[in-house]
This record gives structure tokens, C-alpha cells and sequence, in this order.
């Protein structure tokens, strides 16, 4: 190992090559190439293969990465897939969209004054690797198991518990209202940070694997909870958080103040060859136009970045801490400047104006107060420090809120949160409702690819164990 690993002294950090911003603007492909070979068992190299890996102690699905680490340094790729896809049911969707920074490389404790092992590039190329030399399989039961699950909703957290309910032999349904599977990693993720065919090719496989899906198809309009829970031997609810919080300032009904959800996913259509009327009347399209995004999560970075790739006239991001306070991932806001967005930090939003339709935002200009209970600091206004925002498209990026799924699904005994999630016994994942389970975003709030996948997972597996215990009392009862 000595002679492989630790070359971290002799060699720096180096992403794969990220391409130059002006090129990045004329397209919505991913902005990051895939690693060399070589390069990456370089750079998989440099770990120093800790004893207590810190890195892998905040991956939320503490991914074994020394070894896949060691395997990729050797060589030995078809090993390092298997470890890493022991784990993690889409690694080269997280080694693309999980903030590292925050996780896995954030904690990667190499040694003091070098910088971290790019894990996140290392897991993308594994997989990369393994799609193009066949190893990734459709699921494939060892026995067929007469048991059947349901399970709402296809993004992340229901895929995960797909797959791996189909590996133990269950016959698995998953429902979806929309026509294509993935959830947010196809509607809300936008191409330049997760193409699409990645997401898709995962879909192919596991209908080839038997995973039957049921697409347009929601949830207590075109069925109801009860006939599922009829119809199936247990149920796994991974609807995700839609409702868009809102901001409620004059002139907010004006056409062309539009919600960052339905913005992205017009553009996410329209790059999948949809043909989406809002996008063409130019409602849902920032061609041409002066945009202003208010926020400054993530989203509100996904929406600045969609803008300069329409051919946006100018971009301006409002938000109303600084930078250090931002929630977004630091490194999309450098992705976001180097592309031409302008953020106006300390500010917020008071009114949208315009008669027909928005010509601009009048904003205010903020400053950091004292920190609250929270340890947060409080952000005021400064009196008479208002300024106009020419906008002709207005963005609201505020975050996501559930739905009311009780309501939606007629099911009052489903008990939620003063916060709207659904309420969930974390040992066993199940709802207040027996034999339903679940997990993702609806539970936990607006949340990351990586925790919807690690929800599906240990859903599955409590999944399992509730029935087979029903199989156990039907035998001990006959
Ligand atoms: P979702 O992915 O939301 O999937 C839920 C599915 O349930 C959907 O397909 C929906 O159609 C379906 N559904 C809902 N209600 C019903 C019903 N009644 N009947 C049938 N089907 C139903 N995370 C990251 O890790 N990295 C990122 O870079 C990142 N970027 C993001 C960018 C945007 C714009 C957004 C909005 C989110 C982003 N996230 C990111 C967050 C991430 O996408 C979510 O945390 C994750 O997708 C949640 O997974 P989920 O399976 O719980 O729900
Ligand atoms: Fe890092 Fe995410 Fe991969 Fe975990 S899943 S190793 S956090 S990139
Ligand atoms: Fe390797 Fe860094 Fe993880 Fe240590 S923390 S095992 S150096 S990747």
C-alpha cells in the first residue's frame, strides 16, 4: 500500500478540467469532463488511507472510500465499482451533485496544508468506468418473491428502495405523476450539472430488471393511499417537498414573477425535446431578457445559471445576507460569477413593479444585526437605502414546503410534523399509518440527492424485515 497510496506529498489536487465559462454559457452541458485513466489513480493515489477516514464518517452513506480509493490507484476498477455501488445505489450521480465540499472531501483530513483527495470526481469516473465496460447490471433477484410493494414517487429516495426491494426478489410498483422517472434529478437538477441520459440509463435498467413503473399516475387523483395499501404488502411514500414558499410583496401576481420550479423544469422539458408552450411564448424563457433571481440556496443558483445559458440580456442574483452567509454551495456561486451572474448581496426584495407586466424590483439594501436565539444573525434594513432592479423575468427561489399530504391523500391518520413532513418512528421508518414507510424529502424537508438515497436504502431493509414478520404470523396463525 505505502508505495501506491499517500502521494499526497508528491502530488497537488486536480479536479478533472472544468470547462472555461464562456464555452459553458453556449450550452447546458456538464461543466466538469470526466477524469483520464491515469489522472484519476493519481489522484485517488493521494489519500493517506486514514485509519479513522473522517471522509467517509460524513458521506451519509458512509461509502467505503479508502478502499475504492486503493482499488482505483491500482487499477483494479471492477473491484472499486463493487465497493462502491455496495452502498450507494446511484454513486455516479452523487460523485456529480453531492456538495463536497460540505461532506466527504470538507472532512478528508489528509494532512494539514494539503488539499483534499477529489472523492467526489473518483466515485463518478468508478461508475463512468464500470457503464462503459458493461459491469452495471439490472437488478436481478435470486428468487421471485410473491410479495409486492408500492412505492410513491421516482426520484432518488424511491429508486433507491426500488432497487434494492427488486434485488430481494419483491414485485415492485413504483408510481409517478410525472411521465418520466428520476424526480428533481430530471426536473429540478439542471444538464450543466447532471445530464439527463445518466439519470435515463439508470431507468432502462431497472425496467429491464423488472421494476414495473406506473408514470402519470398520482396519488389520490387517479388512485387513492387505501386501494394501494389493498392492492400491495407494504408501502413506501418518497413524494418530496413542491409547495414553493412564497414571498408576499406587491405587485407578486404580475406576469412575469414565476416560481424557480417552474422556471427550471420548463427548461429541463425543453432540453429533453419537449415541447413546452410557456417556454416557447417566452413566459418561462429568459432569452433576451434582464432577470432577477431572489434567494440564495442552491436553487437560486440552478435559476441564475439556466438564465446566462438562455441568453439572458443580464443576470442579478438578490439575496439578502452576504456571501458568508449564503446556503448555497460556495462552489456554485464561483461557477455562477465566472458565468457572468451578478450578486447583490445584503439585499431584499420589497415590491415588483410594472402595470402589465414586471419591468423591475424595487429592493432595499440590508445589513447583519445581532444573532438570535439561533446564533444566526438577524438581517434589517437600512433605512432609506432602497434602489430599482430593472427585471423583465422575476425568479422566487425561496425553498420548498410539503404539500398537505394528508389532505391530498385523504388520509388524516397520516400525522405530520408542525412543519407539514410526514411523521416517521426513525428506527423503523413507518408512518402512523402500519406497513407505510417513509422517506426522502417529505420527510426531512427540502433536503440532497445523497440522504434521499440512504432513506430509500434503510427504508428497503425495514421494508423487508416488516414483511417477512408478516409472513411469520400468517404461518404461526395457520
Ligand atoms: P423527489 O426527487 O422530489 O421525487 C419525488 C417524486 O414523487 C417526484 O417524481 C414526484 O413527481 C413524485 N410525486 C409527488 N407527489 C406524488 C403523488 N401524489 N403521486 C405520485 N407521484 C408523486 N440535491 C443534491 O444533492 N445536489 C444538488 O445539486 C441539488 N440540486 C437541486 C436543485 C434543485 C432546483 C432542486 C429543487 C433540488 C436540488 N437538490 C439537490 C435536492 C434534491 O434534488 C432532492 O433532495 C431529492 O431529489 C429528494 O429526493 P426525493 O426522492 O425525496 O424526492
Ligand atoms: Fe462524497 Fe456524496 Fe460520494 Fe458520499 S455519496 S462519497 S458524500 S460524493
Ligand atoms: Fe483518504 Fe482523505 Fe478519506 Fe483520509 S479522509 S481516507 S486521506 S480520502
Amino acid at each position: 500500500m505505502a508505495e501506491k497510496m499517500l502521494q499526497f506529498v508528491r502530488l497537488q489536487q486536480q479536479t478533472p478540467e472544468k470547462r472555461e465559462a464562456a464555452a459553458r454559457r453556449a450550452d447546458f452541458s456538464e461543466i466538469y469532463a470526466g477524469f483520464e485513466p491515469a489522472h484519476a489513480a493519481e489522484q485517488a493515489s493521494r489519500c493517506s488511507q486514514c485509519g479513522v477516514p473522517f471522509c467517509q464518517v460524513h458521506c451519509p452513506l458512509q461509502n467505503n472510500i479508502p478502499d475504492w480509493l486503493k482499488l482505483t490507484a491500482e487499477g483494479r476498477m471492477e473491484e472499486a465499482y463493487e465497493v462502491a455501488a455496495a452502498t450507494n445505489t446511484f454513486p455516479e450521480i452523487c460523485g456529480r451533485v453531492c456538495p463536497q465540499d460540505r461532506l466527504c472531501e470538507g472532512n478528508c483530513v489528509i494532512e494539514k496544508g494539503f488539499e483534499s483527495v477529489t472523492i467526489g470526481s473518483v466515485e463518478k469516473y468508478i461508475v463512468e468506468t464500470a457503464f462503459e465496460n458493461g459491469w452495471v447490471k439490472p437488478p436481478k433477484p435470486r428468487v421471485e418473491l410473491s410479495q409486492s410493494v408500492a412505492i410513491i414517487g421516482a426520484g432518488p429516495a424511491g429508486l433507491a428502495a426500488a432497487e434494492r426491494l427488486r434485488v430481494r426478489g419483491y414485485q415492485v410498483h413504483v408510481y409517478d405523476r410525472y411521465d418520466r422517472v428520476g424526480g428533481l434529478m430530471i426536473y429540478g437538477i439542471p444538464n450543466f450539472k447532471l445530464e439527463k441520459d445518466v439519470v435515463l440509463r439508470r431507468w432502462k435498467q431497472y425496467e429491464e430488471g423488472g421494476i414495473q413503473f406506473h408514470l402519470n399516475m398520482e396519488i389520490g387523483r387517479d388512485i387513492t393511499l387505501d386501494q394501494l395499501r389493498e392492492q400491495h404488502d407494504a408501502v413506501f411514500i418518497a413524494t418530496g417537498v413542491y409547495k414553493a414558499r412564497d414571498v408576499v410583496l406587491p405587485g407578486a401576481e404580475l406576469p412575469g414573477v414565476v416560481p424557480a420550479l417552474d422556471y427550471l423544469t420548463a427548461s429541463n422539458r425543453d432540453n429533453l425535446g419537449d415541447r413546452v408552450p410557456e417556454f416557447e411564448n417566452g413566459s418561462l424563457n429568459a432569452a433576451g431578457k434582464h432577470v432577477v433571481v431572489i434567494g440564495g440556496g442552491d436553487t437560486a443558483m440552478d435559476c441564475v445559471r439556466t438564465a446566462v445559458r438562455q441568453g439572458a440580456a443580464s443576470v442579478s442574483c438578490l439575496y439578502r445576507r452576504d456571501r458568508a452567509n449564503m446556503p448555497g454551495s460556495m462552489r456554485e456561486v464561483k461557477n455562477a460569477e465566472e458565468e457572468g451572474v451578478r450578486f447583490i448581496w445584503l439585499s431584499a426584495p420589497e415590491a415588483f413593479l410594472g402595470t402589465d407586466k414586471v419591468t423591475g424590483v424595487r429592493a432595499t439594501a440590508m445589513h447583519l444585526g445581532l444573532p438570535d436565539a439561533t446564533g444566526r444573525q438577524q438581517v434589517e434594513p437600512i433605512p432609506g437605502a432602497g434602489f430599482l432592479q430593472p427585471a423583465d423575468l422575476a425568479i422566487k427561489a425561496l425553498g420548498f414546503d410539503p404539500e398537505d399530504l394528508p389532505l391530498a391523500f385523504g388520509e388524516e391518520a397520516l400525522a405530520v410534523t408542525r412543519w407539514g413532513t410526514l411523521k416517521v418512528d426513525h428506527k423503523t421508518m413507518m408512518t402512523a399509518l402500519p406497513g407505510v414507510f417513509a422517506g426522502g424529502d417529505i420527510v426531512r424537508g427540502a433536503s440532497l440527492v445523497v440522504w434521499g438515497i440512504r432513506d430509500g436504502r434503510d427504508a428497503a431493509e425495514q421494508m423487508h424485515m416488516y414483511m417477512q414478520q408478516k409472513v411469520a404470523l400468517a404461518v404461526a396463525a395457520e
